[in-house]
């Protein structure tokens, strides 16, 4: 393909350190690891700050590598987008996503769990992830109002035209789109009555400052930009959730300041599907 070679490493640079090789040595193993099944998901739960109820979860990659151990995404999502990699490993997500949230729905029907699915840009741009989508949806099953798609401000924010025309393509399969880690890219805020979108989620920094104890300078303006963006995306009629939520007083916070959802530690970390059963299930935690 095309998109193939752009971005490898092309100059020889006798001042590449160890860790630049530990990178290549990955993006070299990265496309046998897809085919050998090396990668797994896990799952951290979305819940809601009026109910506790968990609403959705968020589907999060990782390698299961044979020497290294659990490889962590941000050790290798970086690659998979520079060697394009990206598409098939994010076919994979996808359909994998939508199995197990139709598995958990034939289960669970009352809960209407929602999976959201991390949709690198360059995914995103490509016109075949309309079929794509809907075609891991009719495989699995999973009612399209089960699957919310997750994109960057910048994947979004680079939508003029085609790709404009990609997510309503997308929206009009009836699935939810996010902007992740809002706040943090640009800060053209025209897209978001432009865009088919249905959720923000605010991203971790914002919610550091709401710790509570001591509050600085800083935290006193994160609580409002917090508070500004909460009411922006009401305003809009979108939904917001906070993510990295680690303290109580972070969710006391953000409760009083109407922010509709959150995850993070808080109220679980990522883990694997069994865990998403075990919590369905009621067992306690
Ligand atoms: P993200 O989409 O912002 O995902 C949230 C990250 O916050 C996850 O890191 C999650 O484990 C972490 N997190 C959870 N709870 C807490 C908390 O209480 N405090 C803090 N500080 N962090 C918390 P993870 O799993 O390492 O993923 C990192 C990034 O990798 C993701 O950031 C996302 O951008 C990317 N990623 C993960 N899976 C996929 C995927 O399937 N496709 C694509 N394109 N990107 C992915
Ligand atoms: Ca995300
Ligand atoms: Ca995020």
């Amino acid at each position: 393909a095309k998109a193939e070679g752009r971005g490898r490493w092309a100059v020889y640079d006798p001042e590449r350190s160890a860790r630049d090789i530990a990178r290549s040595a990955l993006a070299a193993e990265l496309p046998t690891a897809l085919d050998r099944g090396e990668f797994v998901l896990h799952y951290q739960p979305i819940v809601s700050l009026l109910d506790g109820r968990m609403l959705a979860v968020e589907a999060l990659v990782r390698w299961q590598h044979p020497e290294r151990g659990l490889v962590g995404p941000d050790r290798f999502i970086g690659l998979a987008e520079e060697t394009g990699l990206i598409v098939r490993l994010g076919e994979w997500v996808l359909r994998q996503s939508c199995r197990d949230a139709q598995r958990w729905h034939a289960d669970f029907p009352e809960a209407r769990l929602v999976v959201s699915v991390n949709l690198a840009a360059r995914q995103a741009d490509a016109p075949a992830i309309v079929d794509t989508v809907a075609d891991a949806l009719a495989d699995s099953g999973l009612p399209a109002e089960l699957l919310q798609l997750e994109l960057t401000e910048s994947a979004v924010m680079g939508s003029a035209g085609e790709p404009l025309r990609t997510l309503y393509r997308l929206a009009a399969l009836g699935v939810r789109l996010a902007v992740d880690d809002f706040g943090t890219g640009y800060s053209n805020l025209a897209y978001l009555r432009r865009l088919p979108i249905t959720c923000l989620k605010l991203a971790g920094p914002f919610v550091e400052g709401l710790r509570g104890d001591q509050p600085s300078a800083a935290d006193h303006r994160d609580v409002r930009i917090v508070d500004a963006l909460v009411r922006l995306a009401h305003a809009l009629e979108l939904w917001v959730t906070a993510e990295a939520v680690e303290t109580e007083a972070q969710a006391e916070r953000l409760r009083s300041l109407r922010c509709d959802s959150a995850q993070g530690r808080l109220f679980g970390p990522p883990g694997p599907a069994e865990t998403i059963v075990a919590r369905l299930r009621g067992d306690p935690s």
